[in-house]
């Protein structure tokens, strides 16, 4: 579970998340909307402490962020907006090897977990292949492998669609559902509500840094317009 209490972080003197408290059970399916500048980026890097909070705090599973950050990475995967600069090794399996590897984890258990991993986004068989030689939508799926390699309870996508075709992101709107299926939780932040919204239990809609909409996705359609997020 991860749960925020009176979230404020302020770049300067703005309050770029303020006063946000927000709790995401395991398993549940969560689309985070709302307009450029909302805040989204900013809230979901605490839940893996990426960043610190100026007020209030961040817990997952209980435990406050800051307290315990590799229990925290463990629990929440992060998959950014630009896979490119996520990726630390040459090959498919050797990138999504990487936490595993540095989790202290056996080679067979590793091994395990490279194979299941890639299977679970259909690039089973692919882990020599050089990340520089694939696709975007390919490439987002190896970002999304390497983050389910460490078998995190959330899994958070900060804009995964960006810069995708429309196949690309139908694949990889494909794989979200596989886990949700498989019960694992997604965050999803995206502007693009296009394939997304069916998939989701609950969309929070941000607006200068505040909850606006907290609400199942019939419900928050109605409401999405009135904050300048198109709905399909
Ligand atoms: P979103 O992801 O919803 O587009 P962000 O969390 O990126 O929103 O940004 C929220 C606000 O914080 C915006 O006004 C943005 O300009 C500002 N902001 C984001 N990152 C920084 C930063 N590193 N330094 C200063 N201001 C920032
Ligand atoms: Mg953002």
């Amino acid at each position: 579970m991860i749960a925020t209490r009176n979230l404020v972080h302020r770049y300067g003197d703005a309050a770029a998340v303020d006063r946000v408290s927000l709790t995401i059970p395991d398993g549940e399916f969560v689309l985070l909307a709302g307009p450029n500048g909302s805040g989204k980026s900013t809230l979901v890097r605490h839940f893996n402490g990426l960043l610190d909070p100026d007020r209030g705090e961040v817990l997952v599973d209980g435990t406050p962020v800051g307290d315990d950050l590799v229990a925290a990475r463990t629990r929440v995967g992060m998959v950014f907006q630009n896979p490119r600069d996520g990726f630390v090794a040459p090959t498919v399996g050797a990138d999504v090897a990487f936490g595993p590897e540095n989790l202290g984890l056996s080679h067979e258990e590793i091994e395990r977990r490279v194979d299941a991993a890639l299977a679970a986004v259909n690039m089973a068989g692919r882990r020599d292949e050089r990340v520089d030689d694939l696709s975007g939508g390919e490439r987002e799926r190896v970002a999304i492998a390497a983050a389910l390699a460490m078998e995190p309870d959330h899994l958070v996508l900060d804009e995964p669609f960006t810069g995708l075709d429309a196949p690309a992101r139908e694949s990889v709107v494909e794989q979200l559902r596989g886990l949700r299926a498989s019960g694992t939780g997604v965050v999803l932040v995206t502007h693009d509500l296009r394939d997304a919204l069916d998939l989701a239990d609950r969309v929070v809609a941000l607006a200068d840094g505040r909850v606006a909409v907290d609400a199942p996705p019939a419900e928050a359609r109605k409401e999405l317009p009135e904050l300048g997020v198109r709905v399909p």
